[in-house]
């Protein structure tokens, strides 16, 4: 496929012309740069929805149960699986296990792992032009699943406007994450395994842990959600909406826009520098360095300086 056949296949919103266009912005190259500025325009249409949390909260079941609620509704979904803490195996598991029981023969779902790129990084920039062409493919709906830890290369706030973070009883820690201000206040709480004792509690402690951060005029929802019987979805979607409604009174949206793109390009731009360091410093040159340093011929510093012009950064 051409770099045309791959931009008119994506606006016609033909799956695989949509799979290799995430595949070439990937790569991080030259051409995928040329797409992801193509498509740009056609894009800001998708409700972009971030659903995070640990490993095992049940982030796919729910994501599962959200896609069948929505293609109920009509609407066209596509899903952007990501785990930074694995090249290829769990995510991609995660992504096809849902691909192949519910929605392979409907065309009106999309789903994709990003793989972990390793060494090579550009993980977060992958991601955030794959969002992009999923958006400009026309899907009304795109969700984007990340490995909640608070301290991800992905940061999904930047790329959504609705986060929904995941968290099932017992997920003390969560909670004492919202308390100490180590994790990023929500816009949706989704309690997921509410069928399980321990649901009340979790929500309770919940309330109260939100009730002591200093909140803007959004109170995130807490919603109890038992995916595995499609319980409290509809639910969960509804606060969605809600949030969505509020983001677009009041000029909110684009506010929340402009923050999200400000950190994306900072983040980004500084995952660009480290990759050109990281080329830079291979093992050899970094090993010359080191002789000479224990040579006492140049100083640490010193070789900062080489590692950066190597790069051509200085
Ligand atoms: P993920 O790693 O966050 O994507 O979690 P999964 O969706 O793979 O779910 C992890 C486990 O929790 C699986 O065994 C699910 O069957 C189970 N699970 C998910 N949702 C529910 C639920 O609503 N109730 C119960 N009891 N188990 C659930």
């Amino acid at each position: 496929m051409t770099l045309e056949e791959v931009i008119a296949g994506v606006g016609a919103g033909e799956r695989r012309a949509i799979g290799r266009a995430i595949s070439m912005v990937e790569r991080l190259g030259p051409e995928g740069r040329e797409l992801a500025a193509t498509l740009h325009p056609r894009t800001g249409r998708a409700w972009r929805v971030g659903v995070t949390g640990a490993p095992g909260v049940g982030k796919s079941t729910l994501i599962s149960a959200l896609i069948r609620h929505l293609r109920a509704a009509g609407r066209r979904v596509a899903v952007v699986s990501v785990d930074p803490t694995s090249p290829f195996t769990r995510g991609a598991v995660l992504g096809d296990r849902i691909r192949l029981t519910d929605h392979f023969l409907d065309p009106g779902v999309f789903i994709r792992s990003m793989a972990s790129r390793g060494h090579l990084g550009g993980l977060a920039e992958a991601t955030a032009d794959a969002v992009l062409v999923l958006d400009a493919a026309g899907f009304d709906v795109v969700l984007v699943e990340t490995v909640g830890s608070g301290q991800n290369e992905v940061e999904v706030q930047t790329l959504t406007e609705t986060v929904v973070l995941a968290l099932m009883p017992g997920s003390g820690d969560g909670v004492q994450a919202i308390k100490a201000g180590l994790m990023e206040i929500p816009d949706v709480i989704g309690v997921t395994k509410a069928d399980r004792p321990g649901a009340d509690l979790l929500v309770s402690e919940l309330a109260n842990a939100l009730s002591l951060v200093p909140g803007g005029p959004w109170e995130p929802p807490i919603v109890r959600v038992r995916a595995l019987e499609d319980g409290g979805v509809v639910e969960l979607w509804d606060e969605v909406q809600r949030h969505r409604a509020f983001l677009e009174s009041d000029g909110r949206l684009e506010t929340r826009r402009r923050a999200g793109l400000a950190r994306q390009i900072r983040a980004l731009a500084a995952d660009r520098l480290g990759r050109r360091v990281e080329a830079a410093a291979d093992p050899a040159f970094l090993d010359g360095l080191i002789d000479e340093i224990l040579d006492r011929r140049i100083d640490p510093s010193g070789a900062v300086d080489r590692v950066l012009d190597r790069a051509g950064l200085s």
